[in-house]
């Protein structure tokens, strides 16, 4: 029997496959993209499928996806040094997945089922698990930063951290609904309707968050970039002005096109200093300043004139909430009010993903898809 599932081609044999893992065979093994060094770089290896434990399923990756943090690890900058403990280490956490196989214990999944991720694992009961807040976990780990991630043919994902994709969901957007619900949680940690926002950054997030205040219902979106591909894509993602902080004069810009006030909302998703500072010149008295994008080091800011007296409400942004974010994700996709597609902009085999770290680098993409098993779509 060939398995054939909705929007991908014809699947492993799943008997075929079970018996091969039964058989603990040496044919049971996948290609995966690991990090085996404490340097830049990463390598395509043939590694053992993992087994999933009595918690967890293994899923068969159809799409996985190219996160800032993977570029990071990829690079292996200061932060991953600093982050990374576990090598060698499968990378990635983006995924879209078919159910091969669950553990005794999961109930709510089963086979041939359609998942997407989220990837902070929870212990589910310590003082933020237990007040609802598991996405900031006190004893949390992170897929393909401290265990094995997803940029493989198969991965084992924690049965409470799957969440099922409906047929109205397409496949490729399952892969790119926890970064989408990165924006969706910093876009919509407070009131978005009727408000004027400005987005710093248009890298995938960004670009995310100005679909999603657009979908949901802000009137003036105005956004920062330097790179000219990316200044493309928020426009098409539905900014209404894009300025360039190395061209422009923005913070003139900003006040002409918020009659003189300031913009309601800042969403900061660069990490760069300077764009920091011009989002807190640019945002009105008790605007919300929404912080998503991390800085390299540690910054200065002067509290008094630009937080205090201009009582604004500063909120780090960290993941998704678990899983009220997911619905929310799911239910803007389900709406057919986000179109991610301009978003997508390059798709590559899963061995080509130097191709898609390097585009990454360059700044010249949207969100880069890998596709372990088909040919790319
Ligand atoms: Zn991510
Ligand atoms: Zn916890």
């Amino acid at each position: 029997m060939r398995l054939k599932v909705k929007g991908g081609g014809t699947h492993l044999d799943l008997q075929h496959f079970m018996a091969i893992i039964k058989a603990g065979t040496p044919m049971a093994k996948m290609k995966a993209v690991v990090k085996t060094k404490r340097a830049p770089g990463a390598e395509l290896c043939d590694i053992d499928i993992p087994r999933p434990g009595p918690n967890e399923i293994l899923v068969k990756v159809l799409a996985t996806s190219i996160c800032g943090t993977d570029l990071h690890i990829f690079l292996w900058n200061e932060w991953a040094d600093h982050r990374i403990h576990r090598i060698p280490q499968i990378m990635g956490h983006e995924v879209c997945g078919q159910v091969l196989d669950i553990g005794d214990q999961v109930k709510h999944i089963k086979k041939d089922d359609i998942i997407s991720a989220e990837t902070h694992i929870a212990c589910g009961h310590c003082y933020l698990c237990q007040t609802g807040n598991g996405h900031i976990c006190i004893n949390g780990s992170i897929f393909g930063v401290d265990i094995d991630g997803v940029f493989a043919e198969y991965a084992v994902v924690p049965a409470n951290n799957a969440w099922l994709i409906d047929a109205n969901i397409p496949r490729d957007y399952g892969s790119i609904m926890e970064p989408l619900g990165n924006a969706v949680h910093t876009t919509l940690a407070g009131n978005i309707a009727a408000q004027t926002v400005l987005v710093t950054g248009c890298g995938p997030i960004g670009i995310m968050s100005i679909a999603v205040a657009r979908a949901c219902g802000a009137t003036t979106i105005i956004a920062t970039e330097i790179n000219e591909f990316r200044k493309q894509l928020a426009r098409q993602a539905g900014a209404d002005l894009v300025l360039d902080p190395t061209a422009d004069d923005v913070a003139k810009q900003i006040k002409l096109a918020t009659d003189g006030l300031g913009v309601d909302v800042v969403i900061e998703m660069s990490g760069n200093p300077s764009a920091i500072r011009q989002g807190l010149d640019a945002i009105r008295p008790g605007g919300r300043f929404s912080i998503l994008g991390i800085p390299d080091k540690p910054l200065e800011i002067d509290w008094g004139p630009n937080i205090i007296f201009k009582y604004i409400t500063v909120q780090g942004i960290n993941g998704r909430l678990m899983f009220s974010t997911w619905h929310q994700t799911a239910r803007l996709l389900r709406s057919g009010r986000l179109d991610l597609e301009p978003i997508i902009t390059h798709r590559f085999r899963l061995e080509e993903f130097e191709k898609g770290m390097d585009l990454m680098k360059s700044g010249n993409c949207g969100k880069i898809l890998l596709y372990p098993h088909e040919n790319v779509p």
